[in-house]
């Protein structure tokens, strides 16, 4: 019997004490190409969507080819906790916990490299950027990516709110489609005495802002959902013998699906041009940060509880699709797949909290759900 030379709760405290941000990931990519290279029957490919990794374990037999992901980034946030391994770099944390899904993943490589499936081929992708919604794409659109044939993927992300260790499970739509607006508004500086003779912003700064209510629809189980949040604002200068003459507001907008999320875009748009119009000033509207929704294969989600069942975790279906973004959404909207949570504990601090912790138990059951996972799905072929 082969078993792990490889202590992977140290590797998740070594990459929770190095986090960093997206498209930054070098020396945790760095760092997981070492320990993929002592794995037997493992190629990579680096580089790859600028920082990720592509490691492939190949059976040689013919079958199905699946995919696995986790992401390589942290957050520009402060973390708050006495751990050890705290971070060492000021302002950037491993808030979500990506330390923990790495070290999951590794850990399921290497299960699967020591006692490879008889046929098919598994692909472990490990994404850069993935909080800003950059990552999946970069990819996707990678010419060393590109020709790769894939039946299906798979990737989870820990929930805190659920008991550790439970697979949360759900057919169709799993989470919310997310796109960021960002509104420029120019105006003309004048002299404070005199603000009749310049544009300033702030009339309709204040209008937009609170005209988007009309626009949100928070009961979560209505198909109409639609969040508008207010993210930035900012106008002038603080030279206060100077009326303000260009402005910033920032939104991030969420639904069920991308029609309505294109729908609520096209009004909010009109709504911004309409003020901004009445209001003289010259508006531009960019968009950023955007993830689809991830829609989850029914087929491949009953393999997920199957392999849930066979690890003996408990598992439940969530009535209703979460409301925060992941651009996962990319990988199942190309090669099908699904999205699975893990729970992180009923009284964990949610994902982003300063006091978020992942729990080192989830590594284990994490990568045991994975590699019975990936049995499943290439047996079937
Ligand atoms: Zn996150
Ligand atoms: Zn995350």
């Amino acid at each position: 019997l082969k078993t792990s030379k490889i202590n992977w709760t140290q590797v998740r405290h070594h990459l929770h004490a190095n986090p960093e941000l997206a498209f930054k990931e070098k020396k945790t990519a760095l760092y997981i190409s070492e320990l993929l290279q002592k794995l037997p029957g493992i190629s990579l490919v680096t580089n790859l969507g600028k920082t990720g990794i592509l490691a492939t374990l190949d059976s040689g037999g013919k079958g199905n080819t699946i995919l696995f992901r986790a992401e390589l980034d942290a957050l520009p946030l402060k973390e708050s906790n006495n751990l050890t391994y705290r971070s060492k770099v000021a302002g950037i944390s491993h808030l979500c916990g990506h330390d923990g899904h790495m070290a999951i993943l590794l850990a399921t490589v290497e299960k699967l490299s020591l006692s490879p499936p008889k046929k098919g081929k598994i692909h472990f992708i490990f994404q850069p950027a993935e909080e800003t919604g950059q990552g999946a794409l970069a990819i996707l659109n990678d010419p060393k990516f590109k020709d790769i044939e894939i039946n299906s993927t798979f990737a989870l992300h820990n929930l805190p709110g659920y008991p550790l260790g439970q697979i949360v499970l759900r057919n169709g739509i799993f989470n919310a489609c997310v796109r960021s607006m960002i509104i420029k508004l120019e105006g003309k500086t004048a002299h404070a005495a005199q603000p009749q003779l310049g544009i300033n912003p702030a009339v309709a700064i204040s209008h937009i802002i609170s005209g988007i209510d009309k626009f949100t629809q928070s009961d979560e189980s209505s198909e109409n959902f639609a969040l508008v949040v207010p993210i930035y604002v900012q106008m002038g200068e603080k030279t206060y013998g100077t009326s303000a003459g260009h402005g910033e507001v920032h939104f991030t907008l969420r639904t069920w699906t991308e029609k309505k999320l294109d729908q609520l875009a096209q009004s909010l748009t009109e709504m911004v041009e309409r003020i901004s119009n009445r209001e003289s000033l010259k508006c531009t509207i960019e968009w950023t940060e955007s993830f689809t929704s991830i829609i989850n294969d029914d087929e491949q989600i009953d393999l997920v509880k199957q392999a849930a069942q066979s690890c003996g975790l408990p598992f439940l279906y969530a009535d209703r699709p979460f409301t925060w973004g992941e651009d996962f959404g990319h990988f199942t909207s190309k090669f099908g797949g699904a999205f699975f949570g893990i729970g992180a504990g009923i009284d964990q601090s949610p994902l982003h909290h300063p006091e978020y912790q992942f729990s080192d138990e989830l590594i284990e059951k994490g990568a045991s759900v994975f590699e019975a996972l990936a049995r499943l799905q290439l047996n079937q072929s």
